[in-house]
Formats: structure tokens, sequence, C-alpha cells
């Protein structure tokens, strides 16, 4: 069986965009594979984050991913499993300071500015750690991720060459293809958990008021033309939007002739979509010893899993 992996980041309240870009592909790659789903808290700390409010997050993530209907998966916390830390710095030990300084990431978050962690520097090995571990032959990986999974390929090539043949070069290879969600207030951009203005973005735990208010203020156009409720991402991109979440949500353009038509289906169907979801999460809320043995048989799953792995990498190195 092959192995899928995941990481989600606990930087914020995950959204709508992570639901139907991230979490529901994550469901269906249950079927017929060997899914690790994890929450990244070391990643978390590349940038400040308050203690408490991280600890929130993390708690929270934790407990949607669950109630996203991930229960079939080995759902862990990643610093629950020291080995990805520990590989981390032995690839850190392999990395070349000019291949990390080329990282778009990097080059745009942080290089150049003196109070920039380190961490945000060195985090692609950690991130070579978090595959490598799990040896998984196949990586589906976005456009934004694309150049970390090949400096991924890069490090263990180079480590297999100096070492011997200690990790499994994954392929790079397209994801399934979920929606992509743009923010409902300025659809030129993502729908993304970390953004400072929320107005146009949907969390999974927004009531169907707040749902309502904030698909109702969407960006649309002043066209009011017959054929107005069409798509066309160059010059309608917050009609299309609205579009495309509705029919990722599951519902129909048919008989829909108005702007206020189109908002109220995609209001009633994201709704409809996020219920059963908050009902369980309000269920698991209630059980957090559930949630946290869950996540105790995932992470101890995860170190069987990857100690030989790491084993192997520290003895070809001469070391442990
Ligand atoms: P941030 O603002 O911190 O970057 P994010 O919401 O973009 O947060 P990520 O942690 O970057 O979330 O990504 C988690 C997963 O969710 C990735 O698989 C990513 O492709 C997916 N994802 C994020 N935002 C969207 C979106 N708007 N539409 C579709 N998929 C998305
Ligand atoms: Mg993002």
């Amino acid at each position: 069986m092959n192995t899928t992996l995941s990481l989600l980041k606990p930087t914020g309240h995950l959204t709508l965009g992570n639901l139907l870009g991230a979490l529901r592909p994550m469901a269906l790659a249950q079927d017929g594979s060997d899914c690790f789903y994890g929450v990244c808290d070391l990643h978390a700390l590349t940038v400040a984050q308050d203690p408490a409010r991280l600890r929130a997050s993390v708690r929270e993530v934790a407990t949607l991913l669950l109630a996203a209907g991930l229960e079939r998966s080995t759902l862990f916390i990643q610093s629950h499993v020291p080995s990805h830390s520990e590989l981390a710095y032995l690839l850190e030990s392999t990395a070349y300071v000019g291949e990390l300084n080329r990282m778009i990431q990097f080059k745009e978050k942080g290089r150049g500015q003196p109070s920039t962690r380190a961490s945000l520097f060195t985090y692609p090995t950690l991130m070579a750690a978090d595959i490598l571990l799990y040896r998984p032959t196949q990586v589906p990986v976005g456009e934004d991720q694309r150049q970390h999974v090949e400096l991924t390929r890069d490090l263990a090539i180079r480590f297999n060459a100096t070492y011997g043949p200690v990790f499994t070069v994954p392929e790079l290879v397209r994801p399934a293809l979920g929606a992509r969600v743009m923010d409902l207030a300025d659809p030129s951009s993502k729908m993304g958990k970390s953004h400072a203005d929320g107005s146009g973005i949907i969390y999974l735990l927004d009531s169907p008021d707040v749902i309502r208010r904030k698909v109702a203020r969407a960006v649309t156009d002043s066209d009011t033309g017959s054929d107005a409720v069409r798509r066309d991402p160059v010059n309608k991109p917050g009609v299309t939007n609205l579009i495309e979440l509705l029919e990722a949500a599951g519902g129909s353009l048919e008989s829909i002739t108005t702007y206020g038509a189109l908002k109220t289906a995609t209001t009633e169907v994201v709704v409809e979509l996020l219920r059963p979801l908050q009902v369980r999460y309000a269920e698991l809320a209630q059980h957090p010893d559930h949630v946290q043995a869950r996540y105790a048989a995932g992470a101890a799953r995860c170190r069987e899993v990857t100690a030989p792995v790491l084993l192997d990498a520290q003895a070809a190195m001469g070391i442990g």
C-alpha cells in the first residue's frame, strides 16, 4: 500500500479553502493508502507565535481533522514525534546555505531582515525530514511547495550518494484536484487562514449567520445583463469564485440568474456542507480525552514507523 503524508500548520482557524482544497482530498486518499496526517506545530515556530494561542490552535486543528472525516488515518502532532527534528538536524548538516538561500518563500518572507528567525531559513530541511521519514514513493505537491519538495529530493539523493542508500527518493506528482477558493472580499487572492482581514474568509467554525453575512458582502461587479451569472476569471473574478464555491460545495447553478440568488444558494450549500462537521466538532470538543488519545496513538505509530529510518541515517553518518 502506498503512503500518503500531509501536514497542516496551526497558524489560524481553518478555512473553507483548507476544507475543499486539502481536507476533502485528504479524506478521499484514505481509500487505498496508508495516510499520515499531522499538525506541524514546529513549522509554526518559524515566525513569532503567542504560546497560549499556538496551543489552542493546535487543539482546534487536531479536532477539526477528526471532525472532517480523517478518522481512518494516523493523526499526529509533529512535535510529539521527535524523529522529525532529529532527522532535520542531520539534513541541515547535508544542505548548503546557498540552496536554502534560493528558496522563494525565504526570499519573500524573511531574507535580509535581521530579526528573521533562523528556523525560517532552515525549515525546508525540517520539511524534508517530515517527508523522508515516511518513505513515500510519491509526494503530491501544489505550486507553492514545489521548490521545497525538489530540495527534499536533492537532499535525499546527495545523502544517499555520500553516505549510502538510506532514503527513498520521492517522485513529485500532481495533487488530487481540489478546489481553489479565493477570498470573498478580494477575489484576486487565495482564502488563507493567516490573513489579517477575515471579512472575506469563511472559517470552518463560522456560524450560519456569519457565513450569510460574509457571502452577502462578497465582491461581484455591476454587470446586470441576462448572462451576468457566468464564469469569467479575468473579468468577473468575484462571480467566478462564487460559482466555483457553489459547485464545489455540492450546489448547482441551474436556474440562477441574479447575483442575489447566487449568493443565497452559495450560502445554503456552504452552511449545509459545514453543518455535520460543526456538529461533530462540538461533540469532540466535549471529549478532549478522546481526541488526545487518538493523537497519542497516532504519534506512537509515527515513532515506530520512523525510528528505523532515523537509525539508518544516523548509522550511515557515523553517529547514534
Ligand atoms: P496560510 O495563510 O498560513 O498560508 P493557508 O490557509 O494558505 O494558510 P496552508 O497551511 O498554507 O493554509 O495550506 C494548507 C492546505 O490547504 C494546503 O494543501 C493548501 O493547498 C490548502 N489551501 C489553503 N488555502 C486554500 C484555498 N484558498 N483554496 C484551496 N486550497 C487551499
Ligand atoms: Mg498558504
